[in-house]
Formats: C-alpha cells, structure tokens, sequence
C-alpha cells in the first residue's frame, strides 16, 4: 500500500499547521512541522539550539544542511513508516532537491492566501510552548482565555510574527516558493485549495481534493 507522504505548502497565515494536524489525525501519520521541530531543539538550550534560536528570532533562515538533518532524523522514527505530513519543508528548490535525497513526497497540497489576509491572520496568531496554534478572532481557546486547549499552558505571541517579520517572510515566500510550487507542478503532485474561507471549509474542501487521488482516497474511506 502506498504511505502518504505529503508536503504542505502557501504562504504564512494559509492554515499549513491546523490543517496539516486535521490530515495527520485523519491519516493516523505524524505532522512533522520544520518551525516546531527547530523551536524543540532550541528550547534544548544546547549550542546548536541556541544557534537556531538566534536565526529564528531574526526571521532568516536555517542553513540547508541543518534543516535537512533535522527534517531527516525526525523521519527515520518508526512513527513515520507509515507515511507523514511535512510543513514548513521544504520551502524553496535547493531544499527540495537535498529533500530528494532521503525522502519523496507524492502529494504536495497548495494552500492559497493574499498577502492583505496572510498579515491580517498572523498578527492575531498565538502559539503555546508546545506549538498548539490559536487565533484571537477565527480560532480562540475554547476553554480558557489565553490558555491552551491541549495542556493549559499559557498562550504568547511568537517573536517572529511582528508586521515586519511577517512582511519579510511573505516577500520572501513569493520569491522562493513560487518556483518551487512551480516545480511540484510540473511533476503533477500539486493539489490546491483557497485558504481564504473558514478552517472547517478549507478542510472539507482539501479532502474532497484528495479523494480525487485513488490510492488516498481508498484509506480516507476506511476511516
Ligand atoms: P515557522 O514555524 O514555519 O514559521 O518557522 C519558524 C522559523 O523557523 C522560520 O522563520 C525560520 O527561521 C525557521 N525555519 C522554518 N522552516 C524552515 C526551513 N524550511 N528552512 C529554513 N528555516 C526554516
């Protein structure tokens, strides 16, 4: 049986994360987040987390071969035998390529946002210790204000999602990741779906689109 290997992609803000979490549920694989993996290694405090922590504060990126060790040493555990989902990796063509070398994906979900809603979305993002992610307006706790939902940790605003911070990343996802979405096109694994509408709509419409794909479609059946 084929394992999905998916990639998620679209700008910050599109909802990779929340619905990336619904798909790993649904498929019972692992959501493996290139954010929450590199925020894990800098909490560690070790020299080399907190060598990330001073690259993610500043916004930039992580160097190639990090990242892909990373990525790499959390899809050799044996929960990722069965399949995952990737977000936030790869993001521009050389990442994709190294990407290549030890892993393929054979979905890549699109998800489509303006750049007005992209800002609009993350100034109003808060994110617990552990990663879980809120919106002040679309997607607040249920249970407690400013507390997580999943373990009752308090809520923050993440350093790198000021204005600025989020309009350097956008600019930069335009000119990075376009090709690259350009590239998974070109190979035929690019389902896309407007991000525009309410989570639960944006969700609906992803798995219709992937029971468009055989082989998902037997196991989204199954549930
Ligand atoms: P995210 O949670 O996806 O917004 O990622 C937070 C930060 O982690 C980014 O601003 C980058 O500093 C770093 N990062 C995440 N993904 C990557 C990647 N694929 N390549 C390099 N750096 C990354």
């Amino acid at each position: 049986m084929t394992t999905p290997r998916i990639v998620i992609l679209g700008p910050q803000g599109a909802g990779k994360g929340t619905q990336a979490g619904f798909l790993s549920r649904r498929f019972r694989i692992p959501h493996i987040s290139a954010g929450d993996l590199l925020r894990a290694e800098a909490r560690r405090g070790s020299p080399l987390g907190q060598r990330i922590a001073r690259i993610i504060d500043r916004g930039r990126l992580v160097p190639d071969e990090l990242m892909s060790s990373v990525v790499r040493a959390r899809l050799r555990r044996r929960d990722a035998k069965r399949g995952w989902i990737v977000d936030g990796y790869p993001r521009f063509r050389q990442q994709a390529k190294t990407f290549n070398r030890f892993a393929r994906p054979n979905v890549v979900v699109v998800l489509t946002l303006s750049d007005q809603q992209a800002v609009r979305r993350l100034v109003g993002r808060r994110v617990c210790p552990n990663g879980h992610v809120y919106h002040i307006r679309h997607h607040p706790p249920k249970q407690k204000r400013g507390y997580c939902d999943h373990d009752g940790l308090p809520l923050h605003q993440r350093d790198d999602d000021t204005p600025v911070a989020i309009r350097r990343r956008l600019r930069w996802h335009h000119q990075q990741t376009d090709p690259l979405i350009d590239e998974y096109r070109r190979q035929n694994l690019v389902l896309e779906v407007n991000a525009h509408p309410p989570i639960k709509a944006v969700y609906r419409h992803l798995l219709e689109v992937l029971k468009n794909i055989p082989w998902l479609s037997s196991r989204l059946k199954k549930k």
